[in-house]
């Protein structure tokens, strides 16, 4: 794949506006970017693997993002780096909570394949203290969530919880 490739991996459970910055930040530097969902995260995700896809997929239309490739990825990410002959890694970064983690991740990273580089984007104002958990939790409890996610989220939301805890 060309060298102006990129791969944004995360839990993306479900995708918000927060992501989107990143993403269309991510779309003025690279010419093609996959969003990688991983299918097994650390904590338990409330979307299944493809519903993460597939709601990823739908807000990204949605947002009139074309032409980003959303995958599932279920091994370590530099493999799929590898298989795909992309040498960009793109994360995001918040206020103050993620750079501890992302450092460790990115030396990790670079140290299983010294030829990958991660890029780190910093994400607009308002999304800075924005993350899916804080969302799921609001719509939970019936809060609106529509200033975070886009309409197809937030309907895939009410879906999850009016579903129950299954
Ligand atoms: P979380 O579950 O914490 O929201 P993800 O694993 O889905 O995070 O995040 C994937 C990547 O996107 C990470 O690099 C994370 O820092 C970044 N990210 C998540 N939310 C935001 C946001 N609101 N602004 C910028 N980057 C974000």
């Amino acid at each position: 794949m060309s060298e102006r490739a990129a791969i944004y991996p995360g839990n993306f459970d479900p995708i918000t506006y927060g992501h989107i910055d990143i993403i269309r930040r991510a779309r003025k530097l690279f010419s093609h970017l996959i969003v990688a969902v991983v299918a097994h995260p650390h904590k338990d995700p409330l979307f299944a693997a493809e519903e993460r896809v597939r709601i990823a997929r739908e807000a990204l239309a949605e947002e009139g993002l074309d032409g980003i490739e959303v995958i599932r990825y279920d091994c370590l990410l530099i493999d799929v780096a590898r298989e795909r002959d992309v040498h960009a890694v793109v994360r995001g970064l918040r206020a103050n909570s993620d750079f501890d983690y992302e450092f460790q991740m990115a030396l990790m990273n670079r140290d299983l394949a010294p030829d990958v580089e991660t890029v780190f984007l910093m994400t607009a104002g308002e999304y800075s203290f924005l993350s899916s958990s804080v969302v799921n939790e609001v719509k939970m409890y019936g809060g609106g969530v529509s200033s975070f996610v886009p309409p197809s989220v937030e309907r895939a939301l009410e879906e999850r919880f009016s579903r129950g805890s299954s």
